[in-house]
């Protein structure tokens, strides 16, 4: 869900599904059947949250 919030660019979703609660740990991307980069869309969306966060 945090991937597809980032991927369509909805970052109040995005926190909502737990981008900040994530610690990139990576597992989710290793045992992704699909072989989905989802720890680059989390890494985007934190990018994005935190120059949001500035810009306030
Ligand atoms: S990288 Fe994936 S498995 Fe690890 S904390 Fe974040 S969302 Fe959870």
């Amino acid at each position: 869900m945090i991937a597809n919030a980032v991927k369509y660019k909805d970052l109040d979703m995005a926190v909502k599904a737990g981008l900040n609660d994530c610690i990139k740990c990576g597992s989710c991307s290793y045992v992704c059947p699909a072989q989905i980069r989802l720890v680059q869309y989390i890494d985007t969306g934190k990018i994005r949250y935190a120059e949001a966060q500035r810009k306030k």
